[in-house]
């Protein structure tokens, strides 16, 4: 008997699993829109002109392979800390962030699950909002954390449960720790408003929650990365303490690169020092130390300042050309086709995705006979359409729904 003959087969990742059932469809027509990645108006993934630049001169510089320390390249860290934070941050200026290179968002999000886990002295339960990103609760539950949830979407309006979502906070122990997406939530596309986060913000402060922000998609949602950074901003601006996962496989197209960072604004310099030797702690038996060239190229670009506004140019196009497919999809499903049903929310709908609320029976039918691939829930990755496929998408959905 094989030493494995007990392990059960497990279910595939839902997000990936639809990558896998594309690759195996052979039909011209194919379109897929599960995986959040961002594709060009060729439907082509887009290597962004700043990284290629910043890779050519870390060839040109011919860097050495020795390894990072633990928690990465500093000035990567210090550079990635300012892009959040914002570079008149009081936190940052008192040199009271404790930040870490991370493998990617994923990685931070679960260094911080581990953290928490082991020095949040409060509460060892984290709250995610329903729905969330698939990966939340394995990543927080494997973490060492107990997961619960607030409620955050309202299938009648397809908009945010703003009334839900406050009652589940205020109802939740005292001190317990809330993930919230900081901007362009995955996987709705539906973000409080400014005045919405002001509210949550009194809310978390009332209760003593600790916020844990996911910021996977800085720049992405409105083109601007300071603008996607206001409710960031505006909790450590009211005094919050906070813990924060950034990753740059968006903003810099740097997927397979796995760049991110992990940080916990703290009281002073030596507190910091202190949660830096313990970020350390948690880091080293994980994977000793992170991967250089992603860090490099991220750090060439937010260091220089060439760069980095050839950068803001390239995140804005990739915003406006998802915001234009919005617009598109829109007016073909309701002024074109007259597809039954509302379809506001595709253009009201913000960052990478869209949640359709087409239904699992429709989104099996356009896998099976139209070619079309998304996750089961009905989300879409609005960066998946393009000119040459637009139209025969919302073809596909005026058939799935009639
Ligand atoms: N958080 C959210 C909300 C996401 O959508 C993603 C990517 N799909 C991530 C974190 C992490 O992605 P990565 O590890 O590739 O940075």
């Amino acid at each position: 008997l094989s030493t494995w003959s007990a392990v059960p087969a497990g279910p595939p990742d839902p997000i990936l699993g639809v990558s896998e059932a594309f690759k195996a469809d052979k039909d011209s027509r194919k379109i897929n829109l599960g995986v959040g990645a961002y594709r060009d108006g060729a439907g082509k993934p887009y290597v962004l002109t700043s990284v290629k630049k910043a890779e050519d001169l870390i060839a040109t510089n011919h860097p050495d392979k020795e390894y990072l320390p633990i928690t990465g390249l500093p000035e990567f860290t210090k550079n990635a800390a300012r892009l959040a934070y914002g570079a008149d941050s009081v936190p940052l200026s008192q040199g009271a962030i404790a930040v870490t290179q991370s493998i990617s968002g994923t990685g931070a999000l679960r260094i911080g699950g581990a953290f928490l886990a082991r020095h949040y002295p409060h509460s060892k339960v984290i709250y995610l909002p329903t729905p969330s990103w698939g990966n939340h609760t394995p990543i927080f539950r494997d973490s060492g954390l107990e997961v619960r949830n607030y409620r955050y979407f309202d299938k009648s309006t397809v908009g945010l449960d703003f009334e839900g979502l406050k009652a589940d906070l205020k109802a939740a122990p005292e001190q317990s720790i809330v993930l919230l997406h900081a901007c362009a939530h995955n996987p709705t596309g539906i973000d409080p408003t400014p005045e919405q986060w002001k509210e949550i913000s009194d809310i978390v402060q009332e209760k003593k929650l600790f916020p844990f922000f996911d910021m996977a998609y800085q720049g992405f949602a409105s083109g601007s990365t300071s603008r996607d950074a206001f409710a960031v901003r505006h909790f450590v601006s009211q005094g919050h303490q906070v813990a924060l996962a950034q990753s740059f496989a968006k903003n810099m197209g740097l997927y397979g690169e796995r760049v991110g960072a992990f940080s916990l604004t703290t009281a002073d310099p030596a507190e910091k020092a202190r949660v830096d030797s313990q970020l350390k702690i948690v880091i080293r038996p994980m994977y000793s130390n992170p991967p250089m060239h992603g860090a490099l190229i991220a750090n060439g670009i937010l260091s220089d300042p060439a760069l980095y506004s050839e950068w803001e140019a390239e995140v804005k196009g990739m915003a406006d050309r998802i915001i234009s497919m919005r617009e598109k999809l829109y007016n073909m499903l309701s002024k074109d086709l007259k597809t039954p049903g509302e379809w506001g929310h595709i253009k009201s709908q913000i960052g990478m995705f869209s949640f359709t609320g087409l239904t699992q029976l429709q989104t099996k039918a356009l896998a099976e006979k139209a070619h079309v691939y998304m996750t089961a829930d009905g989300r879409i990755s609005m960066a998946g359409l393009n000119a040459g496929n637009i139209e025969y998408f919302a073809e596909s959905v005026d058939a799935a729904v009639k």
